[in-house]
């Protein structure tokens, strides 16, 4: 997995500081796309029961980078396919292993792209939305 942080926003007023995210718990560790993800409303996040599922590998520069078997994607050529590669997703929020393997959550929640797992959506998500 390929996981590209935000290193920060160069753009953002002086001042912003001052604007409070009072209505949500916003930990000082977080990136700004780890704030952005719990602020966004418009995301709809599903509790799910995480499954192994396919992935690919391809080569570069000598290095193996995994890639998620999408439905509507063919895999790129020269890639090998592994139907049990893609074992288990990382909470966006404090990186807990989600996965069906043995010893680890299995439940979390998810946007069809991203993972939380139940604790850091029932602690930063849940009490801001209305589901
Ligand atoms: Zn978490």
């Amino acid at each position: 997995m390929i996981v590209i942080y935000k290193s920060g926003d160069s753009s953002r007023k002086k001042h912003s500081k001052n604007m409070a995210y009072k209505n949500y718990i916003i930990e000082n560790w977080w990136t700004l796309s780890q704030i952005e993800l719990v602020k966004d409303t418009s995301r709809v996040w599903v509790k799910k029961t995480f499954k192994t599922t396919s992935g690919f590998w391809t080569e570069i520069d000598g290095g193996k980078l995994l890639g998620k078997t999408s439905n509507n994607e063919a895999i790129p050529p020269g890639a090998i396919a592994d139907n049990t590669a893609w074992d288990h997703e990382h909470c966006e929020l404090c990186f807990e292993t989600i996965s069906d393997k043995e010893g680890y959550q299995p439940e979390g929640y998810t946007d069809g792209k991203e993972w939380l797992c139940t604790d850091c959506y029932n602690k930063y998500l849940a009490p801001f939305r209305n589901c």
